[in-house]
């Protein structure tokens, strides 16, 4: 083994997906998969893929291209760049979309290469993020539909990202009734009505989603097995899919505060300490680099931990029932935001089993 490693379990995975699909299929939903978190490694998006799920989402083409040899339908999450619009017509068959001069460029991306692009346009229900505002969007589709190489295949939106807003039956139900009027007033069938993201897991557990939302796209609950309105965790879902491993490379006992006068710290901000007197302290091989130390938790719970620096985590290891010695590895829980930076750091071993 090689460290720090990062370790990714495909059956548990697998099984969240599996559970994820069958609740969906009640409620008449198609789930796509979010791997954006995990940067599309193939290995654990073909895991979701056996699960059952037959969407998957991410919101850099690069992580798309990645997914290529899959053969599933792909959505291009974050809003298309112009300068991207050629790779985005050829890898991602959905994309996500609130801009006309966009729109018009993918169209004509598409033409040049023989094919029709579909596109979901995003509404703003409030959270402040990406989408037309409620009051547009009816009027803006007209001309949408008379541009060449996109299809208008749906509407979505997006709640609990910038401005934390929780969905509801109101504001999904807003998107609903938007669906209807678009399919009114220029008589055609939109495909697909987007309801969010892990936020809106816990509207169909409590059957509360509003009939006509048929799709939404889960990152959080299908990985961590929480989902993101409250932070509940999912009692039928594996929370702990990921773990990361680090080596000790230093332990000895040391005084709590630092001796002299107190300047910065490698990241230039003033450091604060509690003293608790002498204690044993190990120094690890990761650091700030790979992974962002507040959002990582000890599996070994006597263990705490100090802080740390670009590239090496000190934990305190006095209270430990394990008598730890150099050379030893230390496991920690994973949440969204630790393995979204350690996935993506190229010095972090991907053990993907
Ligand atoms: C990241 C993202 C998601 C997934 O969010 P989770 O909270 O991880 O489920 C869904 N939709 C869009 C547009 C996203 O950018």
């Amino acid at each position: 083994m090689k460290y720090p490693m990062i370790t990714v379990e495909l059956n548990k995975i697998r099984h969240n997906a599996s559970k994820i699909v069958a609740l969906c299929e009640n409620a008449k939903i198609e789930p796509a998969a979010v791997t954006k978190v995990f940067c599309a490694y193939p290995e654990i998006a073909q895991a979701v893929v056996e699960g059952g799920i037959k969407i998957l989402a991410d919101s850099r083409l690069e992580n798309l291209i990645k997914l290529q040899n899959l053969t599933v339908k792909k959505i291009m999450l974050r809003l298309p760049m112009i300068s991207q619009v050629k790779d985005l017509v050829k890898y991602a068959d959905i994309s996500l979309n609130s801009e006309l001069e966009t729109i018009r460029e993918i169209g004509k991306a598409a033409v040049e290469q023989g094919k029709v692009h579909d596109i979901i346009l995003m509404v703003d229900l409030g959270d402040l993020r990406e989408g037309f505002l409620v009051g547009d969007l009816v009027d803006e589709v007209e001309e949408i539909l008379t541009i060449p190489g996109v299809k208008l295949v749906g509407i979505g939106t997006n709640l609990t990202c910038y401005g934390g807003v929780i969905p509801k039956p109101e504001n999904l139900g807003q998107l609903v009734n938007l669906t209807k009027e678009i399919q009114e007033r220029y008589s055609l069938n939109l495909e697909i009505v987007s309801g969010g993201n892990s936020s809106s897991y816990y509207l169909i557990e409590e059957n509360l989603i509003p009939e006509g939302i048929n799709n939404l796209r889960f990152g959080e609950v299908l990985l961590f097995g929480r989902e993101s309105a409250y932070g509940k965790l999912i009692p039928d879902l594996y929370n702990d899919a990921f773990t990361m491993s680090a080596e000790i490379i230093e332990i000895k006992d040391k005084p709590s505060l630092p001796l002299g006068e107190i300047g910065m710290d490698a990241f230039g901000k003033k450091p604060e300490f509690v003293d608790k007197g002498v204690r044993r302290r190990a120094i690890l091989a990761v650091g700030k680099q790979d992974v962002d130390i507040s959002e990582i938790e000890p599996k070994d719970e006597d263990i705490s931990i100090f802080g740390g620096s670009s590239d090496h985590l000190i934990i305190d290891i006095t209270d430990s029932k394990t008598k730890y010695k150099v050379g030893d590895i230390i496991d920690f829980k994973l949440n969204y935001v630790s393995v979204l930076r350690l996935m993506t750091s190229s010095y972090i071993y991907k053990n993907i089993r």
